[in-house]
């Protein structure tokens, strides 16, 4: 069996579906599990009308729900989809109702009606393709964190295992339900992850991340276009690139799949000719020093200072103690004897961490700042890597720096004005003369 997964962009339109169904069928014989995102930008509008729903916004949250309800109509009836599309939206105008009359937005609901895109897709999809539909809800098993639940691993390889695949089965990304039934997720571009999952209960040869770029490129289109494609890189090249902002797949995809020891790869639904990128354990066998840069934007950097003139004992520990709590990761560190500056890039809490804070330390917090990172599991063996990585950047301002523990990664702080200037440079230094086996 192979899983394969296609994102909001490759489900948005009638001619995406088709293009979808096209590259399914020519892979029959793998017996597909579809794994579908909700259709284009859905899940973003779901949520919006929720907010309007409990801003007091009543009609413009069901004039949303409305709009989108043509979209899909307007997209999706040609595959006989139409009557599954108005039971969906008669639950969902009800659920937008009771949110305008409590006007209160729990993670709970928010995950019942950011649900439904993926609702309405997989059913969609199942049409156009003549396939066997899965509720995702009836067999990926969460726990209760609800708008970024983790998966109840046993359970849900329990039932995936106990479930009875069709030649070809569609399922909605992203959603999950909880032991007790609830409706869950697992956060936002969790498709990816909900097809590793699926990947990884079924013993699929393959886990194939369908979407909109050739695959994973040396740097992030939307800050800088014409980055090469990486062939191949290792899981743990993967999830360090995901995790510093490289969105073409989610940060926790690679875990399941590391587990089974399944191949990841990425492919353009646009452009199915194209090989994509190949993750797996090894990774090439290359002298390349980096695979990518990723990048981060609105990031925000905390300067703490301890207001006794050394390090008091105990400082880090209640520093971390307070974001721990407060339920902000922190991405980056640097430190010195007296001050640790930290990145982070929820901003939730912030007010309410840099009070508490401030009962020891001095704080000093720098909006507008974005990371960039540099990863490659050859970095940690090539001598001088923090020196060309300098005198490329050579008129931006670095605000700090840090290479993770893992070696595999050098991480940069700059302005967010001054983020394409030094893509675009590092880029130039390090996938100006690339290895061709590793780089197209
Ligand atoms: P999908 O809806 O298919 O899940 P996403 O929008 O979540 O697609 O992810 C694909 C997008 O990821 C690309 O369109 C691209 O803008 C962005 N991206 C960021 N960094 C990279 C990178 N290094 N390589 C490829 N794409 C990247
Ligand atoms: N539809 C969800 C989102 O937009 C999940 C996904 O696309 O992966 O976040
Ligand atoms: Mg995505």
């Amino acid at each position: 069996m192979i899983v394969m997964k296609f994102g909001g962009t490759s489900v948005e339109s009638t001619a995406a579906i088709e293009r979808l169904a096209g590259i399914v069928r020519g892979r029959l014989a793998e017996q597909p599990i579809v794994v579908v995102s909700a259709m284009g930008k859905t899940t973003n509008r779901l949520l919006e009308a929720a907010n309007l729903a409990v801003a007091g916004k009543r009609v413009e949250a069901l004039d949303k729900v409305e709009s989108l309800r043509a979209y899909h109509h307007a997209e999706a009836d040609g595959f006989g989809a139409a009557t599954i599309i108005d039971e969906h939206f008669g639950e969902l105008t009800e659920l937008v109702r009771g949110l305008a009359i409590l006007g209160e937005l729990t993670p709970r609901s928010i995950d019942a009606i950011s649900s439904f895109g993926e609702r309405i897709s997989s059913h969609v999809v199942a049409l156009a393709l003549k396939a066997k539909h899965v509720d995702s809800r009836t067999v990926i098993v969460t726990d209760e964190r609800h708008t970024m639940a983790a998966p109840n691993y046993a359970e849900t390889n329990e039932r995936l295992k106990a479930t009875e695949w069709g030649a070809i089965t569609v399922m909605g990304g992203f959603i999950g339900s909880t032991l007790s039934g609830v409706t869950s997720t697992l956060g936002r571009g969790g498709s990816d992850f909900t097809a590793s999952i699926v990947g990884a209960g079924v013993d699929a040869k393959e886990i194939q991340i369908w979407t909109d770029v050739d695959g994973m490129l040396t740097c992030d289109p939307t800050v800088l276009p014409g980055g090469r494609r990486v062939k191949s890189l290792s899981f743990a090249e993967a999830a360090e690139l995901a995790y510093f902002g490289a969105k073409v797949l989610h940060p926790s995809t690679v875990v399941p799949a590391i587990e089974k020891n399944i191949p990841v790869l990425i492919l353009n639904s646009r452009r199915p000719q194209v090989d994509g990128t190949r993750i797996t354990a090894e990774g090439p066998v290359t002298t390349s020093v980096a695979k990518s840069i990723a990048c981060k934007k609105n990031i925000a950097l905390v300067n703490i200072q301890s207001t006794r003139m050394l390090m008091a004992h105990g400082f880090l520990r209640r520093i971390f103690e307070i974001f721990d709590r407060h339920e902000t990761p922190v991405d980056m560190i640097a430190t010195s004897e007296v001050s640790v500056s930290l990145t982070i890039d929820n901003f939730g809490k912030l007010e309410t961490i840099a009070a508490e804070l401030r009962d020891f330390a001095e704080v000093e917090i720098e909006q507008d700042k974005a990371v960039l990172c540099l990863v490659g599991d050859n970095i940690r063996w090539q001598p001088g890597v923090a020196h060309r990585v300098f005198r490329a950047l050579d008129p931006v301002n670095v605000r700090m720096i840090s290479q993770g523990a893992s070696l595999r990664n050098l991480g940069l702080v700059v302005a967010q004005a001054d983020l394409r200037e030094a893509v675009e440079r590092l880029h130039q230094e390090f996938f100006t003369d690339v290895d061709p086996e590793v780089f197209e």
